[in-house]
């Protein structure tokens, strides 16, 4: 098969593991800098160029499309979709994950397990925000942020009070979370292809530290998870129509609550905690349901 990956960087762990896995298995693999694809949107005659290059004959192309260029990547792998070239993740899907506020609200709809979640914009009444969540202590996150970034815990209500205002002087959308403290700084990374969890682990946070993202100096580790965490994982990427995701779950009091679900979840971590091929299983899946128009929504939405 002929199978671009959509990557700025061909040196990424991620990325020089999917071409190593492709290439192991006798597929010709090229490595596509999304941003500087251009595209013809003539009626009827889709075409993506890259390099003075027009890129033709793709079987299958593998979205890895960082968070901060969303707009203009998802663009890119529709235009494919268009061209009939099968996509790993639909560019609706990632985009459906991509917008916190639609992906816990389609996860909701499903009766899938959240933590208690306000967001909100510019509330009237902050008081009643807090209250509607549950009160202090609680999470309260950018929606913007990624790696830990902007997700702060207010241990009291006035700690609460005066990070929600300091965020409305920004102009930001805020999301209000209840706080799982029974999860004890970590979280779980459920990494799924095609319907079902291959490897998952669990991330600690530093001492003293509640947020578990490596990049906040968390570690990781295997770990077994329960029947009712895989099905929730499994169902979450369902919900999003992912075929490729990370589901992050905590363990809460009232059962594993899924806090995000990532459409390019780093190979590096997993493969390391858990020591899986988890490139190998990428392509063996796309290998197995590649097939040239079988896109459901072909480019549209
Ligand atoms: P980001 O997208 O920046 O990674 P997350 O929503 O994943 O933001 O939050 C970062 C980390 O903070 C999570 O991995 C988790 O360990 C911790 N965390 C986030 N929300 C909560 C919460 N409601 N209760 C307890 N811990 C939380
Ligand atoms: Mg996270």
């Amino acid at each position: 098969m002929k199978i671009g990956i959509l990557s700025r960087n061909p040196k990424l762990y991620s990325t020089s593991r999917l071409v190593e896995a492709a290439e192991a298995r006798g597929h010709e693999v090229h490595v596509i800098d999304t941003m500087r694809c251009y595209m013809n949107i003539t009626s009827m005659k889709p075409e993506v160029h890259y390099k003075g290059e027009n890129l033709t004959g793709f079987d299958a192309v593998i979205p890895r499309i960082g968070a901060s260029v969303t707009f203009y990547g998802t663009a890119v792998l529709r235009q494919f979709e268009m061209m009939n070239v099968y996509p790993l993740n639909e560019s609706v899907a990632i985009s459906r994950s991509r917008d916190k506020l639609r992906a816990l609200q389609l996860l909701s709809r499903k009766g899938i397990g959240l933590p208690v979640t306000g967001f909100a914009h510019r509330p009237d009444d902050v008081d009643d925000l807090i209250k509607m969540v549950g009160g202090a202590p609680l999470v309260i996150k950018l929606l913007e942020g990624t790696q830990g970034i902007g997700v702060v815990l207010a241990e009291t209500k006035g700690a609460a009070e005066s990070v929600i205002e300091a965020f409305m002087g920004l102009q930001a959308n805020i999301l209000v979370q209840e706080f799982i403290k029974e999860a004890g700084g970590a979280d779980i990374r459920c990494f799924v292809v095609g319907g079902k969890v291959v490897a998952a682990m669990k991330r600690q946070g530093k001492e003293g530290e509640f947020r578990s993202n490596l990049h906040r100096g968390g570690s990781a580790n295997l770990i077994r998870i329960t029947p009712e965490e895989r099905s929730t994982a499994v169902r979450a990427a369902q919900t999003m129509g992912l075929n490729v995701c990370g589901v992050d779950l905590l363990r809460s009091n009232h059962g594993p609550v899924v806090m995000e679900v990532n459409s390019s979840p780093g190979l590096g971590g997993i493969e390391a905690a858990t020591g899986k091929d988890i490139a190998g299983l990428i392509i063996d899946f796309i290998e197995k349901n590649a097939k040239l128009g079988k896109t459901k929504t072909r480019g549209q939405g």
